[in-house]
């Protein structure tokens, strides 16, 4: 959530902010803002709304300035407003504060600093930082940060810059991404690499309760209890094309367009077509650990969540090892049991998902072996856990997840292979399966070019509120990411069921007002889902259905149809949703919403 953006250096530092601020823009835009430190004065400029009207307001004042911080808001504690927006500043104006997370006590904090006179702009908790900060300046603005924020409950990401100090740029953490970016006569600090890459890819990843302190000629790492750290310094790998749009109106669209390459660079290396197998370099460790679990529990949150669905089929077809899926968010807070024969698999796009990330802790600390699947190289998911798999599919900017998704089904049919190798699966089983893996992306080619029949569709969907997405076994949890992915761009309250459970329930909802999509691709379940097709068409329902290329007679059926490629049923979901993300997309355009950044949400959500 949200993006944070320091540099120090010899270059004009507004232009650098802003710039690093938009490559951030997807992680939270409600409101925005920089500080700066020019003429020993800070000077501070933040506004509600996008990146660009923070622009437009930036004046001559600061602009030779060569060191300061910016912010892009997703408003956990307050609304998103101008005077929520960060920067922070204490009474004095000589304290400029940037935050990304939560400070669970700011409340307790808040009344002290009040009582002892400190007087508060905003309703947010950042904003205490900057005065616990100034309480605790005795003529030390590192002791003074380290004190104040040895007092919070709850995560940071902070930037921090000062007239006392007007040279240096602090940065700590605790449970929200910090990357320091090296480069000659400059360093910089944010949220996501991103935001540095244009400058350095020589970077330092701070951990937990560590504190960098920036200067233009380096930086000094020390613990929040002022301990010297001396850290690695990693080359980060990013390619400036993949954060942008080339030629396509929305990141979302061309991360669509983009699958059939992602999901290939997901496999490249691992599928091993002759021995019907693949290799998984950062699982070889603990593979037989893995395999001997007594069981697999896979915790996610939303998109990731319903990839762990799928994983759940894959796995427990292919491999036989019982698995559970969880949510992070509940499985954490319900003393789940967990023992030391079990394994955790975290899924999470930018392996920073805070409720992912304490479902790993949770796990590690009761002993199971914890293993990730994300896909930021060096993140926090990445280094925390016993051993993972990353997806490989490039930098993810639309806030609907996509490429990601498809990416962790892939990943999690290799795993299902391996393990399923290690067991009863036999290589002409292997063969098959792998031989079928390395078909998909041209096959994803050829739905692709369905988009025009698939944008008719979606002009179609427009005028309604609501639609309901049924779809059975392995597609189940594609019918609840179909209709995750229309609700969260278009607005349409859609949900997803597995077929027939509609029985028990929302069909009271159908009538010739409600579309039902339906994933009706001929599989072991075909029949049975063309009777729920039928029993939405005898009460007048509108059917919209996913099917089999060739299939005419679900299309008599059907009022569209969308026909896909035919592959193996444990792969199908790779290619059914496809259609769904395509139908989401040109929904919410015809609608004129914002895809990149639907309100309200924001990418990598590092709150709980
Ligand atoms: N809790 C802070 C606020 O609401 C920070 C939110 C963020 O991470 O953007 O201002």
């Amino acid at each position: 959530m949200c993006g944070i953006v320091g540099y120090v250096g010899k270059q004009k530092v507004l232009p650098i902010l802003i710039n690093g601020l938009k490559r951030m823009e997807y992680r939270g835009y409600d409101s925005a803002g920089v500080a700066v430190i020019a003429k020993n004065k800070l000077w501070v400029k933040k506004r509600k709304g996008k990146i660009r009207d923070l622009e437009m307001d930036l004046n001559e004042e600061g602009i030779s300035s060569t060191i300061g911080l910016g912010h892009t808001r997703w408003a956990t504690h307050g609304a998103p407003s101008q005077l929520n927006a960060h920067p922070h500043v204490d009474c004095q104006k000589k304290i400029a504060v940037v935050h990304n997370g939560i400070i669970e006590n700011y409340v307790q904090l808040k009344s002290r600093l009040q009582s002892e006179g400190h007087h508060f702009n905003s309703e947010t908790d950042s904003e205490i930082l900057a005065h616990l900060i100034e309480m605790f300046y005795k003529g030390d603005m590192g002791f003074a940060i380290r004190e104040a924020l040895q007092l919070i409950e709850g995560t940071f990401g902070v930037l921090v810059i000062s007239t006392h100090e007007p040279e240096k740029i602090f940065g700590a953490r605790r449970g929200s991404p910090m990357v320091v970016g090296i480069g000659e006569g400059e360093t910089l600090i944010a949220s996501d690499g991103a935001a540095l890459v244009e400058h350095t890819r020589n970077v330092i990843h701070l951990e937990d309760d560590e504190m960098a302190i920036a200067d233009a000629q380096g930086i000094q790492v020390k613990t929040l209890q002022d301990k010297k750290v001396i850290k690695a310094v990693e080359k980060i790998s990013y390619d400036l094309s993949r954060i942008q749009k080339g030629g396509y109106d929305h990141f979302m669209l061309k991360e669509i367009f983009e699958q059939p390459e992602t999901i290939h660079d997901s496999m490249r290396g691992r599928l091993l077509l002759e021995a019907g197998n693949a290799k998984l370099g950062g699982l070889e460790g603990c593979l037989d650990r893995l395999r001997h679990s007594y069981r697999l529990i896979i915790t996610a949150c939303g998109t990731s969540w319903h990839a762990g669905l799928i994983g759940e089929y894959l796995i427990e077809k292919l491999a036989q090892i019982p698995v559970e899926v969880e949510y992070a968010s509940e499985f954490r807070y319900r003393n789940p049991v967990i023992t030391r024969v079990d394994t955790v698999l975290a899924i999470t796009q930018s392996g920073e998902t805070a409720d992912t990330l304490a479902a790993v802790r949770e796990a590690r600390q009761k002993g199971a072996l914890a293993l990730g699947m994300c896909n930021v190289v060096g993140s926090t998911i990445a280094r925390e856990t016993d051993a993972g798999v990353y997806l490989h599919a490039g930098p993810e900017i639309g806030v609907a997840s996509t490429k990601a998704f498809t990416s962790q089904v892939i990943t999690l049919a290799l795993i299902a292979l391996v393990l399923g190798r290690m067991g009863t699966l036999s290589s002409e089983d292997g063969q098959t399966l792998s031989q079928e893996l390395s078909l998909l992306p041209e096959k994803i080619r050829s739905i692709l070019k369905q988009k025009d029949l698939i944008k008719s569709i979606a002009e179609k969907i427009i005028p309604h509120q609501n639609a309901l997405y049924l779809g059975r076994g392995f597609n189940y949890p594609v019918a609840l990411e179909g209709a995750l992915k229309m609700k969260e761009i278009s607005y349409i309250h859609a949900e997803g069921y597995p077929a027939a459970e509609m029985k028990h329930g929302p069909i009271a909802l159908i009538d010739e007002n409600m579309p039902v999509i339906f994933i009706a691709v001929k599989d072991p379940v075909y029949d049975k889902v063309v009777n729920n097709i039928e029993e939405v068409k005898a009460r007048g329902g509108w059917v919209i259905a996913i099917v089999s290329e060739g299939d005419e007679e679900i299309s008599r059926l059907c009022d569209h149809t969308i026909p896909i490629p035919h592959t193996l049923q444990p792969l199908s979901p790779i290619l059914t949703v496809i259609p769904l993300q395509l139908l989401a997309y040109y929904t919410a355009v015809m609608k004129g919403c914002n895809v990149d950044q639907p309100r309200n949400l924001a990418k990598s959500v590092t709150v709980e």
